[in-house]
């Protein structure tokens, strides 16, 4: 009798299907296999094989195997099924994010269509090659004499031979995928100097940091300007094997190209990058490399936490607080969190670094799970920064700034120095409003209004990306009156622009910076340290190192204040640090100057004193006394349907079918932004202090739901630690 096997498919469904093996195919766990699949034939992956079949049904056989090689190692596969249980999301959707897009889509994996290359970075030359390979060497030369990459079509009219480009790509020496930092110049100062030496903080930190045997996780609590990253360099030099695998989790790649330039000067090609702006040939080549078991070192986002690596030796997290580590959508894993269980698995060490640690990794280190590392002294001269609040309250603003802080932008500016301000809104204005009636521009298809970007006079939405002309005339009462309320990033860019025109203000938030390569220009001229204003988003707090900004100002240190969101608080905190961290790096002392309308709320007192983790600790002490977590666990349960009753009463259905435990439950009530993009969306949430129990139910839940007949246009899905409640 044939084999049984069990397939996974990359389909929203909770459920998984038998196949039988024809007996001249050698099936292994974690193959790609094609197979009939209703009128047509589908992609899967074999999840089970020698399972016994319900009786009597014939089933379908296997048509071919895609490749002799399991797509995905058995590793791979255990973190994936982990997770399908653990975030309750279907097992063959969380399979598949393991695989690149040409595998998903059924593409043989294998790389043709060379399209464009470029010349690897660092450190082979033409000089490199034997004497013989003319032609190599002369390509060679070439690509490393492009300002860009060539498209393979102008290589061949010039005479060269896709052998050739092989050959050297098999080298390394060049490749389809940009080298990031490729741009950016030489970092200022020290930085480009392959081999720091290690100040006595530093070495003090990596003595304590474990060395690699067996699985470890270590909180790394480093401030701002401690200098995290080398120390992940000089890690790693010791700890990784020659023919080991290591992956650095970052939060953004296109923002800091300056990371993973430094992590080139050390481990040359070793390094491969893994993020959204790569295309499917660029994410098969880096796929292969790490699925075939090459020593790569890979630096990545988000996903890359999911990808086949073979013989993972250590992990870095870098800025393991930030929100971007949690999917926002479908499969709602943490990556911070799957790469604390795939060290586990691999007996490996995981280090999660950052200024501002999440309440979560603080309390795992109370509670003796995680190792605390300390770095509290900043490299070289640089000091903390100092941080000052300043009520707003019955002070004229000008594009939001007010009178001193126009005053310290001028002075920081005269002393040839630069300056970070930050602001949390894009566009020129969140509301336009007619001062004769009140009417506020609002969007047709969500419970919120539109923001004004004056430059193309346009109101948009930030949700559904609804868009319409702004107008001058009042819709409602006709009235002339049409004042933009409030401030965006592109109004303080523009009032500063004119205050200080001798000076580039540079503004960087999503809509400035879509445009390819728009952000490596404005890198380059902040990296130039000459004078210079930077306007930003959460986009300019995130990991940069600019020696020479000396002054931040937030513009509204407000927002996290009285949000009914428990993360608010933590997540201002986090980012109010973060941001103030950007200033006084280099050997000049810094500034940070905090605008508010509560300068004398506690929370704000104790930022300016710089001390995070006394706020941490009265956080934690209150996400205790209120039995949230990470004291508990949590999972929410969110619906969507085209009518808010419809959402409600799904969610009324549920905690009514929910068994009778120790489950505190809240809701159903309608979400935070309770219309989006014409959807009525509406949450219930689950706290138990039992993870287990928690999670059991939580799979009752699906599979009873999945049996259930939903109303027509009703969605509905479960993230268990959500980040947003
Ligand atoms: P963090 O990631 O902790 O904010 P970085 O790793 O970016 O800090 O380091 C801050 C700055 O200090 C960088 O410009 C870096 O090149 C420099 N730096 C770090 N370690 C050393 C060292 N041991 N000697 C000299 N400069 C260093
Ligand atoms: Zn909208």
């Amino acid at each position: 009798m044939s084999q049984t096997v069990r397939v996974a498919l990359n389909r929203p469904l909770r459920r998984l299907f038998d196949y039988s093996a024809p007996d001249d195919l050698e099936l292994i766990l974690g193959q790609r296999v094609r197979i009939p699949f209703g009128p047509r034939s589908a992609t899967g992956l074999v999840v089970d094989i020698g399972v016994t079949p319900p009786e009597g049904i014939t089933l379908k056989p296997v048509t071919s195997v895609a490749e002799p090689w399991p797509a995905l190692p058995a590793e791979t596969v255990k973190l994936l099924s982990w997770a399908s249980s653990y975030y309750q999301h279907p097992l063959g959707e969380c399979l598949f994010m393991a695989l690149p897009p040409a595998l998903r889509k059924g593409r043989p994996a294998e790389l043709k269509d060379r399209d464009k290359w470029w010349a690897a970075n660092e450190p082979a030359s033409a000089d490199d090659l034997p004497g013989k390979a003319h032609k190599q060497q002369a390509l060679l030369r070439l690509l490393k004499d492009a300002t860009q990459a060539v498209p393979w079509n102008q290589l061949r009219q010039q005479g060269f031979t896709l052998k050739q480009v092989q050959a050297l790509a098999d080298k390394s020496l060049i490749s389809e995928v940009e080298p990031p930092g490729m741009e950016t110049p030489a970092a200022t100062g020290s930085a480009a100097t392959p081999t720091l030496t290690l100040t006595a903080a530093q070495q003090r930190a990596a003595d304590a940091l474990p060395e690699r045997k067996g699985f470890s996780a270590s909180l790394l609590y480093g401030i701002t300007g401690s200098g995290k990253t080398e120390l992940y360099l000089h890690y790693l030099k010791r700890e990784l094997h020659e023919n080991g695998q290591a992956l650095v989790l970052v939060p953004e790649i296109n923002l800091t190209p300056q990371t993973v330039a430094r992590f080139r000067k050390y481990f040359g090609d070793r390094i491969v990058v893994w993020h959204s702006a790569l295309n499917d040939s660029q994410r098969l080549e880096t796929w292969l490399r790490v699925r075939n078991g090459e020593p790569v070192i890979l630096i990545g986002t988000r996903s890359a936490v999911l990808l086949p690596f073979t013989a993972l030796q250590a992990i870095v997290v870098d800025e393991e607080h930030d929100s971007s580590y949690k999917q926002g959508e479908g499969f709602r894993y943490s990556a911070r969190d799957l790469a604390v269980f795939r060290a586990r698995e691999n007996q490996c060490p995981v280090i999660l670094g950052t200024a501002t640690p999440s309440l979560e990794t603080l309390q795992n280190a109370a509670a003796g799970k995680y190792l605390k590392v300390d770095l509290t002294e900043r490299v070289g001269e640089a000091r903390p920064p100092n941080l000052r609040l300043l009520d707003i309250r019955s002070r004229p603003l000008t594009g939001g700034l007010s009178r001193p802080a126009m005053e310290d932008i001028r002075a920081t500016l005269e002393a040839n120095q630069q300056v970070l301000v930050y602001i949390n809104r894009r566009g020129f204005a969140p509301v336009l409003m007619c001062f004769d009636c009140g009417h506020i521009a609002e969007c047709p298809h969500c419970d919120t209004h539109l923001t004004y970007h004056r430059r193309d006079r346009a109101l948009r939405c930030h949700h559904c990306n609804y868009q319409q002309p702004a107008f001058t005339r009042c819709p409602k009462c006709s009235g002339e009156a049409c004042k933009p309320v409030g401030q965006g990033t592109e109004q303080t860019e523009e009032i500063l622009t004119a205050s200080f025109p001798e000076v580039p203000v540079l503004r960087i938030d999503r809509d400035s910076t879509q445009r390819k390569g728009s952000i490596q220009t404005i890198l380059k001229q902040v990296n130039s340290g000459a004078p210079c204003i930077l306007v930003g988003t959460q986009m300019v707090a995130k990991g940069h190192d600019f020696p020479n900004v000396t002054l931040v100002v937030v513009v509204n240190a407000d927002g996290g204040l009285f949000s009914v969101d428990f993360r608010a608080p933590e997540q201002m905190v986090q980012t109010l640090l973060q941001v103030s961290g950007r200033a006084g790096r280099g050997a000049k002392p810094g500034q940070v100057l905090i605008q508010t309308c509560h300068s004398d709320h506690p929370l704000l007192t104790t930022i300016a004193r710089g001390d995070y983790l006394s706020i941490a600790r009265q956080l934690l002490a209150e996400r205790e006394r209120n039995g949230l977590p990470p004291f508990r666990s949590m999972a929410v349960i969110r619906a969507e349907a085209p009518t808010m009753e419809a959402a409600l009463a799904f969610l009324d259905q549920v905690r009514k079918d929910l068994p009778d435990s120790k489950l505190e439950i809240w809701g159903p009530l309608p979400a935070t932004l309770a219309r989006k993009a014409d959807r009525h969306r509406a949450q219930l949430v689950l706290q138990s202090s039992n993870r287990g129990s928690l999670n059991r139910i939580l799979a009752q839940l699906c599979a009873h739901v999945d049996q259930q007949r939903l109303s027509p246009g009703l969605r509905w899905l479960v993230d268990v630690d959500p980040l947003e409640t």
